[in-house]
C-alpha cells in the first residue's frame, strides 16, 4: 500500500513557494483534479486570501456557508459544514476574503499553528491525499499548512535566482521540522511554465538535480526530494480555464497543460497510464455549489474586498509548447 492509499491517513501536501505567480495555484488546481481522475478522493484546501483557488473550480467565495476562515476559528466542527463537493472525487475547503483578518484573529491563540491539522485530522477518514493552496507567506495560514502537511510541493520558475529562493523556502521547512512538525518533509520541485529551450532553464535544472543529489542520504527535510517530471510548459490555456471555472482537463483536456498535469499526478503517485476512474466514495452529504464565470466570481469578490485583480499573464512571442519532457531528461 503506498502512501496514497492509506485507510484514514490521507496524504497531506503543502504546495509552497513564498512568490507570487509561479504557478502555485494553478498547479494545486489542477494537479488535485488529476489525482481525482485518478479515482483518489481529493481535498483542495484553498489557504489564500484572494481566493483564486476556490474561483478557478467556480466556487463563488461569497455564497458560502462555511469557509477555511470558520475551519480555523472552530476546526472539529466547522470542517464538516465548509467542504464543498466540487467533481466528481474531488472537494474542496474554499476561502473568502475575510480570510485576511485570521492572522490578526488567532494571534493570541496558543494553538494558532495547529488549527488545520486539528480540522484536517477530523475529516481524515474521508480522503486519500489533500493539497493545501498556500499564500505567497510565511504567516500563519502557511504556517498551519505546514503543520499539517506530510510533505511540500515546490512550484517554482526556472529563473535567474530561482535557487537562491528556494534555499530560503528550505531553510523555513527545516525551521518548521524543529518547531511544528517534526515528520514534514520535502516532495520536490515543480517546474511551471517552463521553456525548455532557453539555455538558462537547463541551467536550473542541472543545478537543481546536483542540489537535490547532494542531499542525498543527509537528514535534511529535502534529502529525498526530487524534480518531479515532466516541467509544466507554457500553456495559455492554463491561464485562460479559471476565468471560465474550469479546470484545464474541463476546458481543453487536449491540450499541453492537461498532458503535463495528468503526467505529474502519475508519477507523484506511481499510478500506471490510463488507470480508471473509481465510483465517487459513500460521505456524508457536501453542499453542491453551481460553478460560475470566474470573471462574474471575481469582481464581486474584488468589490466587496477590494482584493488585488489577478495578475495578467504575459504573452511572449514565442509562446510555443516544447517537448513532453519540458527539459533534458
Ligand atoms: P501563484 O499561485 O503562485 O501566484 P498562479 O498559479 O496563479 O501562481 O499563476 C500565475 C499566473 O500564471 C496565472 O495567471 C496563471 O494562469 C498563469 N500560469 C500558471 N501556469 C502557467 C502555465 N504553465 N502556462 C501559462 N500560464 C500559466
Ligand atoms: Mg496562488
Amino acid at each position: 500500500m503506498d502512501a496514497f492509499h492509506q485507510p484514514g491517513a490521507p496524504r497531506i501536501i503543502a504546495l509552497m513557494n513564498q512568490k507570487g505567480g509561479v504557478g502555485k495555484t494553478t498547479t494545486t488546481v489542477n494537479l488535485a483534479a488529476a489525482l481525482a481522475k485518478q479515482g483518489l478522493r481529493t481535498l483542495m484546501v484553498d489557504l489564500d486570501p484572494q481566493a483564486h483557488a476556490t474561483l478557478h473550480l467556480g466556487i463563488d467565495p461569497t455564497a458560502l456557508d462555511g469557509s477555511i476562515y470558520d475551519v480555523l476559528h472552530e476546526p472539529e466542527t466547522e470542517i464538516h459544514r465548509a467542504i464543498v463537493e466540487s467533481r466528481q472525487n474531488l472537494w474542496v475547503l474554499p476561502a473568502e476574503t475575510d480570510l485576511a483578518g485570521v492572522e490578526n484573529d488567532l494571534r493570541d491563540a496558543p494553538d494558532r499553528n495547529q488549527r488545520l491539522q486539528k480540522a484536517l485530522n477530523a475529516v481524515r477518514d474521508r480522503f486519500d491525499v489533500v493539497m493545501l493552496d498556500c499564500p505567497p507567506a510565511l504567516g500563519l495560514l502557511t504556517l498551519n499548512a505546514l503543520t499539517a502537511a506530510d510533505s511540500v510541493l515546490i512550484p517554482m520558475q526556472a529563473h535567474y535566482l530561482a535557487l537562491q529562493g528556494v534555499s530560503k523556502l528550505l531553510e523555513t521547512v527545516q525551521l518548521v521540522r524543529q518547531s511544528l512538525n517534526a515528520s514534514l518533509s520535502v516532495e520536490g520541485v515543480i517546474l511551471c511554465m517552463h521553456e525548455m529551450q532557453t539555455t538558462l532553464a537547463q541551467e536550473v535544472v542541472a543545478d537543481l538535480e546536483d542540489f537535490f543529489q547532494a542531499a542525498k542520504g543527509t537528514d535534511v527535510p529535502w534529502s529525498s526530494a526530487r524534480l518531479l517530471r515532466p516541467a509544466v510548459r507554457r500553456n495559455i490555456k492554463l491561464a485562460e480555464c479559471p476565468s471560465f471555472g474550469q479546470t484545464i482537463f474541463e476546458y481543453a483536456p487536449s491540450a499541453a497543460g492537461a498532458a503535463d498535469y495528468e503526467a505529474l499526478a502519475r508519477n507523484l503517485t506511481g499510478a500506471p497510464e490510463h488507470s480508471t476512474q473509481q465510483q465517487p466514495p459513500a460521505t456524508e452529504p457536501a453542499q453542491n455549489v453551481e460553478p460560475r464565470p470566474q470573471h462574474e466570481l471575481e469582481s464581486e469578490a474584488a468589490s466587496q474586498a477590494q482584493v488585488e485583480p489577478k495578475p495578467q499573464v504575459p504573452q511572449p512571442s514565442s509562446w510555443v509548447d516544447d517537448s513532453p519532457y519540458g527539459y533534458p531528461t
